[in-house]
């Protein structure tokens, strides 16, 4: 389910994000500690609060890396976020 979020810029790339999807787990609107990936450049991201995003810190991504199907679509979304190419060049 897609949710639309406050516009917050990816950390990474400053693409605007406004909209979240709930890949797995109940269908509810993302939370403080929610992961999720800019669609621009494929970073992984942390939602601080609903309109604030920043980098996962290492002990975050050694977690979603010790659960082997969720760092498998973690890691098959940057694939293809990579292969596409930016949505937006960095200025
Ligand atoms: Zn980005």
């Amino acid at each position: 389910m897609t949710h639309v979020i406050p516009e917050s810029p990816c950390p990474a790339c400053a693409y605007p994000m406004n909209r979240a999807d709930n890949v797995h787990g109940p269908a509810g609107a993302p939370e403080v500690g929610s992961l999720t990936l800019c669609l621009n450049c494929g970073q992984l991201l942390v939602f601080d609060a609903p309109s604030s995003l920043r980098m996962p810190t290492r002990e975050e991504i050694s977690e979603v890396m010790a659960d082997s199907k969720a760092w498998e679509v973690i890691e098959k979304s940057q694939y293809f976020i990579k292969e596409r190419g930016p949505i937006r060049r960095a200025r």
